[in-house]
């Protein structure tokens, strides 16, 4: 585990990084001895490593820790939830909102380790599809609900500052468990208010 909590870094990571960062910007034509790079491999270290805090996270017990009995069954949704995730094939920034429902089945958890289970998932190197239905998988494991649901549209800058550049492109992907797969009802109930505005 490269990173252990907020302004708490791995000092031999770091070093390591810093130095195979500052080849990075040789490399690409630029003088690392420069004024305004001569801390930025150190910077992007750090960064790298916050943006990576993930891996050494634990989603399920997360959720484990903020359970409670509680005999309710009607939907929870939280919808909204920023995100932001690095794409694995280019570790440009992925950004973007996730929803997410469940039904529960004895046990509810607290509504912002939802939030939290998406960051787990999020800070690593990611696509969008395995982000989606690893936040949908900790919460199934964690509630065993009647059903789960999760919903992220997010921008990708690897599309949008090169290749293909289509600026404006969002991508939506989804996963549904339970009562969302197998009831159309429940599953357009949840669509339904997601994509509603509030007022
Ligand atoms: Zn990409």
């Amino acid at each position: 585990m490269a990173y252990k909590k907020v302004e708490s870094y791995d000092e031999e990571i770091t070093g390591v990084l810093a130095k195979d960062y500052r080849h990075i910007i040789e490399l690409l034509g630029e003088n690392p001895e420069r004024e305004g790079l001569v801390k930025t491999p150190e910077r992007m270290a750090k960064a790298m490593q916050y943006n990576t805090q993930g891996y050494g996270q634990d989603a399920v017990a997360i959720l484990n820790g903020a359970r409670f009995q509680e005999e309710v069954s009607e939907m929870v949704v939280v919808k909204d939830i920023e995100l932001y995730s690095m794409c694995e094939h280019h570790l440009l920034p992925f950004f973007g909102k996730a929803h997410i429902a469940y039904i529960p089945n004895g046990y509810i958890t607290g509504l912002s380790k939802l939030a939290r289970v998406v960051d787990v998932y999020a800070r690593r190197l990611q696509v969008q599809e395995r982000l989606t239905t690893q936040i949908l998988s900790a919460i199934k494991e964690s509630l065993n609900p009647m059903g789960v649901a999760v919903v992220i549209e997010a921008k990708h800058l690897c599309m949008m500052m090169r290749g293909v550049q289509k600026q404006n492109s969002v991508t939506t992907t989804s996963a549904f468990d339970g009562e969302f797969l197998n009831n159309h009802v429940t599953r357009n109930e949840f669509l339904k208010l997601v994509s509603a505005k509030l007022s």
